[in-house]
């Protein structure tokens, strides 16, 4: 089932860990609805960019975030959130594109150089840019 043109529902609750366990992880209507929201965001992304987005995990349900090791926030959970890497370029210069856009977004999560976390927010998003590394930890804006 395609949640807008170019993503489905398959991809936004696909995950490898809950496979493996035979969890399922199935969203319930309020993340359904919160997913839509997402896939329209990352419809903007994908324009903006002009690469196909694939995404690593989005939703995920308490099960699977335990899984997975829950070191995200909440936002997986609600379906707000997706870790997403462009074919055409760099997690980094995805980043880079995202946060210099009008693009609304929550939080823009560079992580371990290597995919981008990408959340929204229902109500004020805070466009928020941060860096993940192992050893620093978290840090403002793209490093
Ligand atoms: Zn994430």
């Amino acid at each position: 089932m395609f949640l807008t043109p170019h993503f489905t529902l398959k991809e936004m609750t696909f995950s490898q860990a809950a496979v493996r366990n035979a969890v399922p992880n199935d969203p319930d209507p309020e993340a359904l609805a919160n997913l839509r929201l997402l896939c329209e965001v990352l419809e903007q992304v994908r324009a903006l960019v002009g690469s196909p987005i694939l995404i690593t995990s989005a939703f995920r349900n308490e099960a699977v975030n335990q899984l997975v090791g829950g070191v995200h926030n909440s936002a997986h959970r609600t379906g707000l959130a997706a870790d997403i890497c462009a074919k055409a370029m760099t997690a980094r210069q995805l980043a880079e594109c995202i946060r210099d856009s009008s693009i609304a977004f929550d939080q823009l999560i560079l992580e371990f150089d290597s995919w981008v976390h990408l959340a929204i927010s229902l109500d004020n998003p805070r466009r928020q840019v941060m860096t993940v590394r192992k050893g620093t930890g978290y840090l403002p804006g793209l490093q």
